[in-house]
């Protein structure tokens, strides 16, 4: 017997710490993009489970390839051969364009780790001095460890918990990472489109002179793709999109579609040796075999240009709603479907997404004042029109 809404939110309030401001509405099941309650009630996600759900909820493929190889074999540790682990890594290089290797995480600040780790590692052993600074920038979000937390340049996310590790400097935007270089740095970390930060695409032409200039200073480029990558700016990863060959990429969200995984990919294939990382969950078959899918999935989607459909469709409706209501959306912005609606303080975010979830539509936020759309990468035009007929109807009683 199913739990009564009640009863569940009591046991989860007396039995898990108070970590999320936490929505009680009460999920069951999900097909496609939509979400079913315990009342039955249908809700269209645009928000995937935050990037998470890339092939959609219910996704026959990616539970047939789970179930297959939970019967076959979970997990072995990696101290033995992983098929599916070997072959999501060659379909990572090959989809991407990228010369690297990879290595398998579980989750995006883990992935993250790996990178900064990389980052000292290779400022250890290039060059005279030892450098171990990694610049990143404000408003960026890199994950909830220590040493994740202080890359984040977020001074509202660092009460509590220090001290924390040395040796990340903080840049206002692109243009003044020049200016926080210094002998001891060895890396810049940053997102090309911030997720938590607003919903902000860097501009292109800026991310190229920086990875140009980066190259001649030999301090490495690494992307965090956590909640860009995996086709959700309509390329494999947002690098792809932004023409740049970094020396490191990291992701995770979207990758096996709600299975835990990260992933840290880099161009410095031998910065490790035998024992300078590891994990113990990390690229074991499940999660490995259910990213394979998802990609097998998604590669179907570009190639047959259904994914470009679905994202100027998604698009188009977005203009054409701050269009409509240019007193509550001031500004469109994003990439590929990672959009945000911009409203003018957050006052009137808060009511627009009380106003949507009565709707029956998930919004999250970005930032102060960002809605935020990371719709499932195979979302129906018929789930989209829905969506936005409900969005429509929130907004009525504004
Ligand atoms: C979500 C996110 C992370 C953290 O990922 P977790 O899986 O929650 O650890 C890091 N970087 C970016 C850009 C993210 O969006």
């Amino acid at each position: 017997m199913q739990m009564t809404t009640h009863d569940l939110k009591q046991m989860d309030l007396d039995y898990t710490l108070h970590t999320y401001a936490r929505n009680y509405t009460h999920f069951v099941r999900g097909k496609g993009a939509r979400l079913f309650d315990n009342e039955g009630k249908d809700y269209i996600d645009f928000g995937a489970g935050i990037a998470v759900c890339s092939v959609g909820h219910g996704n026959e493929r990616l539970a047939n390839a789970i179930c297959q190889q939970a019967k076959e074999l979970i997990h072995t540790s990696n101290l033995y051969l992983i098929e599916p682990q070997a072959k999501l890594a060659k379909e990572l290089i090959k989809q991407s364009g990228y010369d690297m290797r990879v290595f398998f995480a579980n989750s995006g600040a883990e992935a993250n780790e790996g990178a900064i780790k990389i980052a000292r590692k290779f400022g250890e052993v290039n060059g005279e001095t030892k450098r171990y600074q990694v610049i990143t920038l404000d408003s960026s979000f890199h994950g909830r460890t220590i040493s994740t937390l202080k890359a984040t340049a977020q001074d509202k996310m660092h009460h509590y918990f220090g001290p924390f590790p040395d040796g990340f400097v903080y840049a206002k935007d692109i243009l003044d990472i020049p200016n926080k270089i210094s002998p001891v740095t060895c890396a810049v970390l940053l997102e090309l489109v911030q997720g938590e930060g607003g919903i902000t695409p860097f501009d292109k032409a800026e991310i190229q002179k920086l990875a140009k200039f980066l190259k001649e200073k030999n301090i490495l480029l690494m992307i965090d793709e956590v909640q860009t990558g995996i086709y959700r700016s309509g390329e494999l990863f947002a690098s792809n999109y932004y023409e740049i060959t970094p020396d490191v990429i990291t992701t995770a969200k979207g990758l096996a579609g709600g299975v835990p995984i990260g992933a840290v990919m880099t161009s410095l294939k031998d910065i490790f040796s035998p024992g300078d990382h590891g994990s113990t969950f990390g690229g074991n078959f499940l999660s490995t075999r259910a990213a394979l899918e998802v990609l097998e999935i998604l590669k179907e989607e570009k190639q047959s240009g259904r994914l470009e459909k679905t994202i100027s469709y998604f698009t188009q409706k977005l203009q054409n709603l701050q269009k409509s209501y240019p007193e509550i959306f001031i500004q469109e912005v994003g990439l590929g479907l990672m959009r945000g609606l911009r409203l003018k303080d957050t006052e009137s975010f808060n009511l627009f997404l009380q106003k949507t979830c009565e709707n029956r539509v998930l919004v999250l936020k970005s930032g102060k004042n960002t809605a935020r759309f990371l719709p499932t990468l195979t979302i129906s035009k018929e789930e989209i029109d829905e969506g936005f007929e409900r969005i429509n109807h929130s907004l009525k009683d504004f």
